[in-house]
């Protein structure tokens, strides 16, 4: 593996010298706080080699990536009858849209735009007995780090400004779609777009999902292999919102981003990798992350195409 760890090195330090053009997110207030001069990444292998660089220890805010964690909840509870409350197409438009929504009567294109996350909120809402306490220790316990945690300032940064998940979350009840009182659904989704961990955690935690739906080790089934697929098979065609075409073309890897700066990206049978930098290009994903990962593929032949 010294291959992956050199290119793994010089791509860093190449990409880390681009001038980036990007934004922080903010509309979440606090996000505007982070160094935007953060970069990280972190490599974990099924055959169990692990490599970082760079922030790769620094807890950063998972955003989005968390959809794919309660995604894998809600799927792993109830099996594919989820799939009539939202969609499996890639929806063209930004993460928090509101276009698609009246004309499809309050179904969400898919689990990753905002909408579709709200859906799985409240399923998940429907369905756990301690929601927020449930939800983390079933993240806490894939990962195997029992230190992971939401954090208060950046949900309670983002509630205040809420306005357009708030205006998501009514038009879906409007519809019939949204089981709960929106306000607890919207706090819950708050929550687990505020889960914080760093590079090293993010690759280790999704390791499952190159692993056939096992917890890395091998022992604990936590999807079925179909199910597995399927959430890979969703990252690959929705997990960059109307920029997942762009992903697929560049870099050939299913993942998926945050607005934190993070994303994590799968190939199936092999490898994890995560990267952070916070600054995001128009369409609300990592302009550093997004560089990393195409040249990465490029240098490795590591796609999964
Ligand atoms: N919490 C963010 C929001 O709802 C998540 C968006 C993202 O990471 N793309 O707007």
């Amino acid at each position: 593996m010294v291959e992956l760890k050199t290119v793994i090195e010089e791509t860093y330090l190449k990409v880390k010298n681009i001038d980036d053009k990007g934004e922080l997110a903010s509309y979440i207030p606090e996000l505007s706080n982070v160094d935007f001069n953060k970069f990280g990444v972190h490599i974990s292998t099924i055959d169990n080699f692990n490599f970082g660089i760079g922030d790769c220890y620094d807890k950063f805010s998972i955003q989005s990536i968390a959809k794919v964690l309660s995604l894998t909840l809600a799927y792993s509870l109830l099996g594919e009858q989820i799939w009539e409350r939202l969609g499996i197409e890639p929806s063209g438009t930004s993460f928090n849209s509101l276009v698609q929504l009246e004309s499809d009567k309050g179904i969400p294109r898919n689990p990753f735009v905002n909408s579709g996350a709200i859906v799985i909120s409240d399923i998940l809402l429907s369905n756990l007995e301690n929601p927020k306490e449930d939800f983390l220790s079933f993240v806490r316990g894939i990962s195997g780090n029992s230190g992971l945690k939401y954090s208060s300032k950046i949900s309670s940064s983002e509630k205040a400004v809420g306005y357009r998940n708030t205006a998501l979350c009514n038009l879906i009840k409007s519809f019939g779609n949204i089981e709960n009182e929106p306000s607890d659904v919207l706090d819950f989704y708050f929550d687990l777009c505020s889960l914080e961990m760093n590079c090293k955690d993010l690759s280790e935690l999704f390791l499952f999902l190159a692993n056939n739906g096992y917890k890395s080790g091998g022992n604990g089934s936590i999807l079925t292999k179909s199910q597995s697929k399927r959430i890979n098979a969703l990252m690959q065609t929705c997990g960059f919102y109307d920029e997942s075409g762009e992903f697929a073309f560049k870099v050939g890897l299913p993942g998926k981003s945050g607005v934190g700066g993070g994303i994590i990206a799968i190939h199936p049978n092999k490898y994890t990798i995560a990267v952070w930098s916070p600054k995001l290009n128009e369409k609300g994903n990592s302009c550093k992350g997004m560089r990393f990962l195409e040249e990465f593929t490029t240098k490795t032949e590591l796609s999964i195409f």
